[in-house]
């Protein structure tokens, strides 16, 4: 067989296991951000849940900051600061997440 048909060939293989090598690294990365998205997924249910429970705590007449409770399911009480306007504005000693209560 003439030399250069066996070279052709052996390019041709290359080719293909180059081919080959970018779409496993893709479906590496896909793969990699399919488990990312999961545990998203899987966060976001159970902040769900924590949005439910923290309605349902709403119902008492205590401030709690919603940030802690629906990330941590920290029962952090928030007090008024004083403000500049007649608004008052919440702040959590926690996580510094501020609310403005229009009064
Ligand atoms: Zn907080």
């Amino acid at each position: 067989m003439f030399k250069e048909f066996l070279e052709a060939a052996e390019n041709e293989i290359q080719l293909v296991r180059n081919e080959y090598d970018n779409l496993q690294n893709e479906e590496n990365q896909i793969t990699e951000r399919l488990n990312e998205i999961s545990e998203i997924r899987f966060k976001l249910v159970i902040q769900n849940d924590a949005l439910q429970s923290y309605v349902t705590a709403c119902t008492s007449n205590r401030y709690t900051c919603p940030s802690c409770f629906i990330r941590n399911r920290q029962t952090i009480e928030i007090s008024p600061i004083s403000s500049q306007d007649a608004n008052d504005i919440f702040k959590c000693p926690h996580c510094s997440l501020q609310i403005e209560v229009e009064i």
